[in-house]
């Protein structure tokens, strides 16, 4: 049986220097763990087919389908602010692109396939603990409302990866609007080929951006709207207590979707300056760090586009950092009213700012939990006996009085809304359900030590339905205890 793909590949199409064709490499027994058959039906894929030996041969990435373009992407990227010429899919592999259902190009892609020319004396592969945390935590941010990219299967390859362990080997198949990343552009940019930054831009702005090319200046435009989707896309992880934990240029993608999930977090407690990345040892990507950080890897992608901007040098950096301008501001805007809705308010008033932040320290100083917090808020706006359940997420429960008064008496401000109505409003802006650490982490230890995949597969029911009370599971709603408390995440193990 052959597995059909209604392959559309347009990155093979460009230059050759912007990628390798890496060969199918043998695998010793390729197993499908998990086939996300939603997603596979909106990518126009046979998912009976698919769920098959060949299928499985193939998302392992020991057999090519037809059509494929089996590509590994060039690219930099300044990692922990020093640059590297030359990074590139040293384990990941573009099967190809297909058009979805709702006619968007999207790239299906191998990750842990094998070696590739940009592995740089790494293995190539991947353990199966960080392949089902990708696939756990990308489907969770999928289902909050994060543009992000999407995991459409999970395979065990039968090898067995040294890390500072042996473990089983495992392949992601990532699914995302493309793979082009700041670091992609830093690639050409680098080599001072700017015949191969204009072939990008264009590229980028056909697939991403199209209305940029109808612009006065197309390459400006297409700066403001990366710009734009990336400060939209920080604004989300800052709403939910997420940290990406390694906001490389390389991990910062065009298409304003989060991708690389590596050792990235959500917060428990409320805490700014939140780090979990082992390697992160400046704190550099803390959480409260994100919106400086993904400034600093625009102006990187604004550098690049400098020849193309003006051909007046000055001109071209004015012009850069007039689309750089606005990022904080943005981020900043989407920020505010974001809290605002996650307090219940609907109109904007001048202390409105004030009360958020406020709200925040105190609960800074107070360890409380930022999830609980804000969903308990939804029932104390509708309730004021729910006061309680909130009150007790504070080290000191009378730290949140004085707050709740005030928000009580700004809530009484707002136009007539009815409570349920309030209520179902911020519920809808946040979820009960986070893929918190301790739950994630003992996921992959239940696999990988026990072979166990039934709490992978209730997290990710679970985590489908983020902003549903699922009383069944509250328990999946608590921060940990104390000994169960993740400090740490890691990428590669
Ligand atoms: P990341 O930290 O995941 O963004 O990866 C940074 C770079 O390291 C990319 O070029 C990856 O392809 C490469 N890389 C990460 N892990 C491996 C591995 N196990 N084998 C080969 N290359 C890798
Ligand atoms: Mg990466
Ligand atoms: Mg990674």
């Amino acid at each position: 049986m052959t597995v059909p793909f209604p392959f559309r590949n347009s990155y093979a199409n460009l230059p050759e220097r912007f990628f390798v064709s890496v060969a199918p490499r043998e695998v010793p027994a390729p197993r499908i763990l998990k086939l996300n058959r939603p997603l596979a039906a909106e990518l126009g894929l046979d998912t009976q087919a698919l769920d098959s030996v060949q299928g499985a041969e193939i998302l392992a990435g020991m057999r090519a389908p037809e059509g494929a373009a089996s590509i590994a992407l060039a690219y930099a990227g300044h990692q922990f602010g020093h640059f590297v010429p030359q990074l590139g899919d040293g384990r990941a592999l573009l099967l190809g692109e297909v058009v979805d259902v709702h006619g968007r190009r999207r790239d299906l892609q191998l990750k842990g396939s094998g070696p590739t020319p940009f592995s740089r004396g790494a293995d190539g592969r991947a353990a199966l603990g960080p392949v089902l945390r990708e696939y756990v935590v990308s489907e969770a941010m999928n289902a909050l409302g994060v543009p992000t990219t999407r995991a459409l299967a999970a395979v065990l390859t039968g090898e067995t990866v040294v890390r500072e362990t042996l473990l089983p080997g495992a392949v992601l198949t990532r699914v995302a609007a493309s793979h082009i990343r700041v670091g992609t552009f830093q690639f050409f940019a680098a080599r001072r080929d700017e015949e191969g930054v204009r072939a990008l831009a264009d590229y980028a702005i056909e697939r991403h951006y199209p209305d940029a090319a109808n612009a006065p200046n197309p390459y400006r435009a297409f700066l403001d709207a990366v710009a734009a989707a990336q400060a939209d896309l920080v604004s989300r992880w800052l709403l939910l207590g997420f940290i990406h934990g390694v906001m490389n240029t390389d991990n910062t993608a065009i298409s304003g979707e989060t991708i690389d999930y590596g050792p990235c977090a959500f917060m428990d407690h409320y805490d700014p300056m939140a780090v979990f990345s082992s390697i992160d040892r400046q704190g550099r990507y803390a959480y409260a760090n994100q919106p400086a950080i993904v400034q600093w890897n625009l102006a990187r992608l604004a550098e690049c586009l400098l020849p193309l901007l003006d051909d007046d040098q000055e001109k071209a950096v004015a012009s850069a950092n007039e689309a750089l301008a606005p990022v904080l501001p943005r981020i900043n805007g989407n920020y505010r009213a974001g809290l605002r809705a996650k307090l219940g308010l609907a109109t904007e008033q001048d202390g409105d700012g004030d009360l958020a932040h406020d709200l925040l320290d105190v609960m800074a100083a107070n360890r409380a939990d930022f999830t609980l917090l804000f969903r308990g808020l939804a029932d104390a706006a509708a309730d004021p006996a729910a006061d309680e359940a909130v009150r007790t997420l504070f080290a000191d429960p009378a730290a949140f009085d004085g707050w709740a008064k005030r928000w009580r008496a700004r809530l009484a401000q707002e136009p007539n809304v009815a409570g349920e109505a309030r209520r179902a409003a911020m519920r809808r802006v946040s979820p009960a359900f986070i893929p918190r650490n301790h739950r994630v982490e003992a996921m992959i230890r239940a696999a990988v030590d026990r072979q166990d995949f039934a709490p992978f597969e209730q997290l990710l029911a679970i985590l489908a339905r983020p902003f549903d009370d699922q009383p069944e599971h509250a328990e999946f709603m608590a921060p940990p205890q104390e000994e169960e408390r993740v400090l740490q995440t890691f990428c590669g193990t």
